[in-house]
């Protein structure tokens, strides 16, 4: 059974959900279809109505979804209120923005007049995964819905109550049928429906395996896709750094949703004159964590997702260890019901060690000490991974200078300040392409059409 409801905080199975039919799956594609035709002749305003009620409706049931997630994926609840109210707030954003974004855009030719102007091009398909299980979903709805798209979605196997409250979110905001299709796909389906002729873009979230399928997929049929893929974020920290400030925070770039973010802090890679200190207070701040429910305010420290990312973690772990790192702090299972892992430190990570290049996914920290800036960008640059990173350091200027030299999709300083509605989200190198959120997000999908009017004969 693909799509299975389990608390990770007890391991007990909530619920249950078929996969959809072959059959069940064509007739929703062919309703998404239906309601393209006459979605794409919508004013701006006209769909904004929709949007901007589905946000409206997410601000006022902020408890209830946070709550299904809280049971469904383990993210502490506090975490998950904050969660849904920025993806309402993702949607409001491109229903106040979507029609200044598109707006057609005046060309100077040398002859005669002309413009871009930025249309709908059908039914784009998203494949989002588990660890925002709305937000995820709201940075493809939002700006696609806006754009005068229609959105069929995959969501992760292990969400499906999430993916099947947000599609009636949009049932209740007054989508008209067809707006918004969550479908229980398997894989096999997902291929299938890259390959139909309706769908016309594909989005995926998820891991750089997902990615390389499915964007091969999308490219074999020709088609636009944007790919957010995973990460391994480089902690830069600098002699100059605020110990206090930066601790604070490189707690806050690891733990947050558990390890289970994208754009996580992964790599510590401190400067040698901080790095003892740094590693003392980190370990300290780290072991203060209490693990518990996801649904007490008192937790700090939350299950994993599922006990199959718990399972993959201690491999990948184990794994680490053998080829030669060695662990500071954590490395084992909480002895507790559910899937919790200990806060992880490991260092002595060699570039020869399988670890130095993978994904940890999970409360899992990798620990470097290098001599100076140029060897901690060095570092940061020696990943296959590009999706973002930051740099720690009193100075902005330097931190600025360092920022530019990573080479990443996003780059922060003094912070870990990994998403706005209005900021462009994505990577570069295995991390992926495209981007979403902010006036980018929008124009992934859309047909960049040059009109022209030159009042000339045709030469003979
Ligand atoms: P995953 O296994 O790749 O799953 C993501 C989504 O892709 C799920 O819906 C999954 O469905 C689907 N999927 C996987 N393989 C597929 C295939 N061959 N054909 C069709 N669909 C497929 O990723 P995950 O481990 O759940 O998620 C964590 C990963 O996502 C991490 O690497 C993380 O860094 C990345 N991520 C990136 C961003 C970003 O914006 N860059 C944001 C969040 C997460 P099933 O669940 O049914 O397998």
């Amino acid at each position: 059974m693909a799509y299975q409801s389990f608390n990770p905080a007890t391991g007990k199975l909530l619920k249950s959900f078929a996969e959809l039919t072959d059959a069940e799956l064509e007739t929703k594609l062919a309703t998404a279809a239906k309601c393209f035709e006459t979605w794409k002749l919508k004013s701006y305003a006209e769909r904004a109505v929709v949007v901007a009620k589905a946000a409206v409706l997410l601000h006022k049931k902020v408890d209830e979804f946070a709550h299904i997630m809280t049971l469904e994926m383990g993210k502490r609840i506090s975490e998950a209120r904050g969660e849904v109210e920025f993806s309402a707030n993702i949607l409001a954003y491109y229903a106040k923005n979507a029609e200044r974004f598109l707006a057609p855009v005046k060309l100077h030719p040398s002859l005669g007049e002309g413009h871009m102007e930025s249309g709908p091009i059908g039914l784009v398909f998203c494949v989002e995964p588990w660890n925002f299980p709305y937000y995820q979903l709201a940075r493809v709805a939002g700006p696609h819905l806006m754009a005068g798209n229609v959105v069929v979605v995959k969501h992760a196997g292990i969400v499906p109550q999430c993916a099947i409250a947000f599609e009636k979110l949009w049932i209740e905001a007054g989508a008209p049928a067809g707006l918004y299709t969550n479908l229980l796909a398997s894989h096999d389906q997902s291929d299938a429906i890259v390959d139909d002729p309706r769908i016309k873009g594909v989005a995926l979230t998820g891991s750089v395996a997902a990615g390389r399928s499915i964007a091969a997929r999308a490219g074999k049929n020709l088609k636009p896709s944007s790919m957010e893929l995973g990460g391994s974020d480089a902690f830069i920290v600098l002699e100059d750094a605020d110990m206090e400030h930066t601790i604070k925070w490189a707690v806050w770039g690891r733990m947050y949703n558990t390890g289970q973010t994208c754009c996580a802090a992964k790599r510590f890679v401190v400067v040698e004159k901080l790095a003892d200190k740094f590693l003392e207070k980190f370990q300290a701040a780290l072991a203060a964590l209490k693990p518990g429910d996801p649904l007490d305010e008192k937790t700090t420290l939350g299950p994993l997702s599922s006990e199959q990312a718990l399972l993959d973690l201690l491999k990948q772990v184990e794994g680490a260890i053998s080829h030669g790192a060695k662990v500071v702090m954590g490395g084992k299972r909480i002895a507790r019901p559910g899937s919790y892992m200990a806060p992880t430190i490991l260092t002595d990570i060699k570039p020869e060690n399988p670890a130095f290049r993978e994904e940890f996914f999970g409360p899992v920290a990798l620990f470097f000490r290098v001599k100076d800036e140029d060897a901690a960008i060095a570092l940061a640059n020696d990943s296959d991974f590009g999706l973002g990173g930051s740099v720690f350091t009193k100075s902005v200027a330097r931190g600025k200078r360092v920022a530019s030299r990573v080479d990443t999709g996003m780059m922060f300083i003094n912070s870990i300040s990994w998403s706005d509605a209005e900021l462009p989200f994505g990577g570069i190198k295995d991390s992926g392409y495209g981007r979403e959120l902010g006036d980018m997000g929008i124009q992934q999908f859309v047909n960049k059409k040059l009109v022209r009017y030159v009042a000339a004969e045709a030469p003979l």
